[in-house]
């Protein structure tokens, strides 16, 4: 076991409003006592609610936003950048999320532009790989993966500024998940690579996402390779997401 410091990271997605938010927020803060002592937590709501979270609101979970702009301000109407997510107490932002690559077509360039953006603006980036399930299905899931990293991570890449998430498109929202096997060889294989590029593999935070559930969480956060989870659907019941947090190996 290293001292890698698990994480249980929600992603919200674009669901809450003001009120729901703020109850979510308060049941998940009474259910763990603040934040636990064995992982961190990181809560990535809409952009909207960031400040109606703010101060003593926050309840000393990390926050986060889902996507940013490479850029750093501008003409660029409707987008977020980097800074202004730090401005808003943001530590971490999800950068090259499956949904973000299919919805709007982000290629690989413009994702390593982001999470090099959030380094920029001194957020953590997380930056989600992942492959479909024809890729999967025609062996290739590992060649994605790679091909993905090799393109979309910062050029100056480090733990203490990025970590990875291994996402399976097929398995996010869908109930299904991979093998435990086969997420663990994943995140070797990510692993690998990490310390390949930067000698510091051991270092990274590598989650996985996909389906992760108060029933399949205890199981797929034991995997050695496995530093914790970017959470979906389940962050949104304050009840699941506890179970998850509480699931985290050190609790
Ligand atoms: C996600 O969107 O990052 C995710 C993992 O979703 P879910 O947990 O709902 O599969």
């Amino acid at each position: 076991m290293s001292d890698r410091r698990p994480m249980i990271a929600g992603n919200w997605k674009m669901n809450g409003l003001r009120e729901e938010a703020l109850a979510l927020i308060a049941d998940l803060a009474e259910r763990t006592g603040g934040p636990p002592s064995h992982c961190d937590v990181v809560l990535c709501p809409p952009a909207t609610l960031l400040h109606a979270v703010d101060g003593a609101g926050r309840r000393g979970f990390g926050w986060g936003g889902q996507d940013c702009h490479a850029e750093a301000n501008g003409a660029h109407t409707g987008d977020i950048s980097a800074e202004m997510l730090r401005d808003a107490g943001c530590g971490h932002v999800i950068v090259g999320h499956s949904e973000r690559r299919a919805d709007h077509g982000e290629t690989d360039a413009q994702v390593r532009a982001k999470a090099e953006a959030a380094q920029r603006a001194g957020l953590v980036a997380i930056l989600c790989v992942g492959e479909t399930e024809a890729e999967r299905d025609a062996g290739d899931a590992e060649g994605v993966v790679v091909r993905q990293l090799a393109g979309s991570a910062p050029s100056a890449l480090a733990p203490e500024t990025a970590i990875i998430a291994y996402e399976p498109v097929w398995a996010i929202g869908t109930g299904r998940t991979p093998t435990l096997e086969e997420i663990a060889a994943m995140h070797g294989r990510i692993r690998a690579w990490l310390d390949e590029r930067t000698g510091q593999g051991a270092g990274f935070r590598i989650l996985y996402g996909g389906s992760v559930k108060p029933d399949n969480a205890a199981e797929i956060l034991a995997l050695a390779d496995v530093d914790g989870a970017l959470v979906g659907g389940a962050s949104l019941k304050a009840a699941d997401f506890h179970a998850i947090i509480a699931a985290c190996p050190g609790n």
